[in-house]
Order: structure tokens, then sequence, then C-alpha cells
């Protein structure tokens, strides 16, 4: 049974310091407080409990549960409520976000690397390696963060939970609702909390467990820092950023309430957190305006958050997918996706490259990745194969059995026809079904409507140069592919220098070449100035 300190306590502050599991706080610089949820009576380290044996004055007492409904207190005002529409609202979209994101969700499956001097760091490259961004793991209780060393680093990254990606997405639509975030700070109640997660609907946790489980979630995303060396083709200027938490925690605001005995009893949280120096560059609106800086927002779906909090023990490896699939579904919702990359993010690269060697392993994970779809379908991701290289025969068993008539006797004629084909819907995996999947691919997955982007204001239409619109009516009917191919060849440019030149990604070049999608209007007159369209043709 937990402690709690009473208030006879005179702040002599000797317990403090003897409490071996760090359960003893001082709680706004006045008052001792034992966090009921890590106060575990000394078990396992002493025979008896060290703040009673040291308290002059017989201050802690066994911890008895607060009874009765928490009464309503003063508390710090809030910034507004998230998800006004109860749906979605917008967020920080930035790369550095995405991949805090899959720190968060991935841990210790990326690739983490230990510098010369000893500490822990994950690098990514874009812009095909024209820009860096390198993430640390700090510790938040310093006001000047340095970034730890390995063993620590690793032991804190062992101590975030996939969970603390949706406080991370909740403190990037924060942001987004700030002028300026990157100097101001915004506030949340572990209420607003509760309920964008959907905690305020669980009866199976308690006031206490629901308070604990909070505090640790918005702490995580405040351990990791970021530094960037940014260079991309274009008006904005290359900048580099030295490493700073990507949210920096201010303040924890303890709320109590003392019962009859004299025990505080938490009832509340307040955090106050400010984003980092990166939104300067990434979420700057003004800067945008003025082409010195970008402002990268999309839509965040409330039900993302909650069903990352109802599926993350079952099938971490689908909310891992969901998390990723917020950010690529940016890109264009009919992206081509390889199974090899979503396994890699469901299951990180370490475990595919040790399932491969073992089939019994293999089969194992093939089963969990069959099921983690199943999950994303239900949750209204649904996965559309890509019938050339994911035919039916290697499909999962629920996809196979998405037409099966709901009618008992319209089911009863699908089995038969299906039992008069030469291969039927439950048959055994073909051989080799494993190499065949590494190889296989979606088409995209259809997303549900509340993660489609809310309709576009209407804005005025942009009126290009003269030469401009020149250009744009030259090119109606659309730039087609082998016209941009047979230009690029002719002015013996490669893929990648005509990204360049045009401010894109040579997978976008490539992409384009092949007819995978139209380039925009805008895109398509950038291609005709650059490739000579009106010479060559
Ligand atoms: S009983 Fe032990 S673990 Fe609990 S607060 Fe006291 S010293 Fe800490
Ligand atoms: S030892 Fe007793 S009086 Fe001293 S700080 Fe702890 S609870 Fe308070």
């Amino acid at each position: 049974m937990p402690y709690a300190i009473t208030n006879r306590c005179i702040q002599c502050d000797n317990c403090l310091p003897l409490c071996p599991t760090g359960a003893i706080t001082l709680v706004d610089g006045k008052d001792f407080w034992i966090d009921p949820a890590l106060c575990n009576n000394c078990e396992g380290y002493y025979a008896e409990p060290q703040c009673v044996l040291t308290c002059p004055v017989d201050s802690p007492v066994p911890f008895q549960a607060k009874k009765g409904r928490c009464k309503a207190s003063e508390r710090a005002i809030t910034s507004p409520d998230l998800f006004p529409n109860g749906k979605t609202n917008s967020f920080a979209s930035a790369i550095v976000v995405w991949e805090l994101c899959n720190i968060l969700a991935q841990r210790r499956s990326l690739p983490w690397q230990v510098d010369p001097i000893g500490q822990l760091y994950y690098q990514r490259q874009v812009n095909q390696g024209q820009s860096l961004m390198t993430f640390h793991v700090i510790d938040t209780l310093d006001s000047q963060p340095a970034p730890l060393q390995a063993v620590n680093a690793l032991a804190t990254l062992d101590t975030f939970d996939i969970r603390a990606a949706c406080l991370h997405l909740i403190y990037a639509a924060h942001a987004a609702a700030l002028d300026q975030p990157w100097q101001e700070a915004f506030v949340m109640s572990d209420r607003q909390i509760e309920s964008y997660l959907g905690l305020d609907k669980r009866k199976d946790l308690s006031k206490p467990a629901k308070l604990a489980l909070i505090k640790e979630l918005v702490q995580q995303p405040c351990k990791i820092a970021v530094s960037l060396d940014w260079s991309q083709p274009g008006k904005i200027k290359d900048f580099s950023l030295q490493p700073a938490p990507l949210w920096h925690l201010q303040e924890i605001q303890h709320h109590f309430q003392e019962d009859e005995q004299g025990c505080k009893h938490l009832t509340g949280l307040t955090f106050r957190i400010q984003a980092g120096t990166w939104t300067n560059h990434f979420l700057n609106r003004s800067g945008y305006k003025n082409r010195a800086a970008f402002y990268q927002y999309g839509t965040l779906p409330q039900s993302l958050l909650t069903t990352v909090m109802s599926i993350w023990q079952q099938h971490e490896g689908a909310a891992r997918i969901m998390l990723w699939l917020l950010f690529k579904s940016k890109m264009g919702q009919e992206q081509r996706i390889t199974i090899l990359t979503l396994m890699r993010i469901a299951y990180g690269e370490t475990k595919l490259s040790r399932v491969a060697a073992h089939s019994d392993e293999r089969k194992r994970l093939l089963r969990t990745f069959e099921s983690d779809l199943e999950v994303l379908n239900h949750y209204g991701m649904k996965p559309v194969f890509d019938p050339v290289t994911y035919p039916t025969e290697i499909q999962p068993l629920w996809a196979k059995l998405a037409d099966l008539p709901d009618d008992a006797e319209a089911a009863l004629e699908f089995w038969i026809n299906d039992g008069t084909q030469n291969s039927r819907l439950t048959d055994a995996a073909p051989r080799g079904k494993w190499n065949r999947l590494m190889n296989a691919r979606l088409l995209y997955f259809e997303l549900p409507d509340d993660w489609q982007k809310p309709p576009a204001k209407k804005t005025k239409q942009k009126r290009y140069p003269k030469k401009h619109r020149q250009a744009s009516f030259q090119i109606q009917p659309a730039l087609s592919s082998q016209q941009i191919i047979e230009a690029r060849r002719k002015l013996q440019l490669s893929q990648r220098t005509l990204a360049q030149q045009i401010g894109k990604s040579q997978s976008w070049v490539r992409d384009v070449e092949r007819g995978r999608f139209q380039p925009t209007l805008k895109d398509q007159v950038r291609l005709c100035q650059i490739l000579r369209i009106s010479e060559v043709s």
C-alpha cells in the first residue's frame, strides 16, 4: 500500500532523498507529496518504509483512496479545446513532426547510432541528403538539456510508450493554432487530454491512474531534441538549428484536495508547453507569406488518437502504420506503398531480418501482419491491393471474404461457386508467399472521411505572369509523360537534375514520367520552361 504525507509535515526534507522510487516530490516549491503511482511501500528496497522511519513528526500515513467527487478548484486558464467540431483539427505536419512521431511509435526499431563522444543519435536525410535532421534523447528536467549518453538514452527510449505519439500530435495541433508558436506557450489540463484521448470514457481506470498515465505520456515527447541542417531548392534560405527540444515542458501544475486526515489527493494537472525553434522555420505563417519560412500543416482526426489509445496493446503494428499514414497521406492519397515498407514501419528492420531466416517466425509475423491489416480495414483504412503484385491468392483471408454476401442463401451459392474453382479461397497459402509479399504493393489506402482534408476555403484565383499564361495555354491538353521524357533526354538532363531544378524529389519526376499522376498546371508550366517544351515538341 502506498503512503501519503499529511498536513503535519514540517518540510524538513529528510524523507525526499531516502525514497528509493522517487515517489516523494516537492510540489510548487512548498508542499511535499507522495505520488501514489510511484510509492511501493519501499518493497524490494527496505524492510520498512523509509519516509515513515525518518519523519520526525509521523507525517506519512497509509494512503486511502479519495472517496466522492472532486470539488471544482481554481485552475490556470487553458488554451481553447481542440476538435471543436468533434472530429478534426489542423496540426503542424512538417517532416520534423513526422519523424518525432516515428521515434515515439517505433523507438528502438529505428537505426539509432552512437557518436564518438558516446551520445545516442538518430539521423534522417531529407531532399536526397541535402538536409539533415539529427535527434537526441535528452532529460527534460535539465533547463539546458544535453543529449544523454547511449546507456541512459537507450534506457529512456525503453520507457517510451506509443501512446505518447498521440500527445505529440496534440501538441502539434495546439502549436498550429498559435501565430508565433516559437514564442508562445499553450496550456492544457488533464481533463482536456482525457477527452482528446477518449480516456474520459474509460471506467476501468481510477482518477489517480489516469492522472499518472497522462503525466507520464505528456513528458515523453519532450525528451527528444532535434538539430537541423536545412537546404532545399527554392527561395527559402538554408538554415541550421542547434540541438533543442521539439517540445519544452515549461511547467506542470498539480491540483490537490485535502481529506479529513490532512492528506493531499491529486485531483488534476495542468501543463504549460512551448514548441521548439523548429516552428520558426516550419510553422511560420508570416514567414511563409514573405517566402522566408515554411508553413506546413495537415488535418488531425481525433478518431486517430482514440483508436491508437484502444489498439496499442494488441495491435501495436497497426497503430504504428496508422500514425505513419497520417503523414504519408499528405503526399496525395494515391501513393503506392510496398509491403516491405509497411512491415518495416510496423515491426522494424531488425525483426524483419531476423525472421527472414526462420520459416516458423515468418509465418507468425505474416499472421500478425494480416491481422494488423484487418484492424486497419476495420477502422476505415482500407488497403487496396495491387492486382499484379498482390493478387487474390496471397491476400489475407479476411480480404478474400469481403465479397461474402450477408444473405444466407446468397452466401451458400458463393461457397458452392468457390468450391467449383480450381483454387479455393480457403486453400493454404501458396509456396513462396513470403517472398512474393516482399515484392508486393498496395495501390493506396482508402481513408475514413475525417482523414480527408476539410473543404478548402475559396481563394482568389492566382494569376500568372503573361508569359506563364501563354505557356499554360500551350500545354493544353495536359503534358504527357512521353513529352517530358523526350524533352529531358534531349537536354541530357538526369531525373535528379530535373528534380533539383523544379524543386521536387527525384521520385516525383520518376512517377510523373511513369504516368502515375498528372503534375499540377503550375508544375506543368515549370516543366515546360525548364525542358523548353515548345522548342522540343
Ligand atoms: S514508503 Fe518508501 S517508496 Fe513510499 S514514499 Fe515512503 S520512502 Fe518512498
Ligand atoms: S520527513 Fe516528514 S516532515 Fe520531513 S518532509 Fe518528509 S514528511 Fe515532511
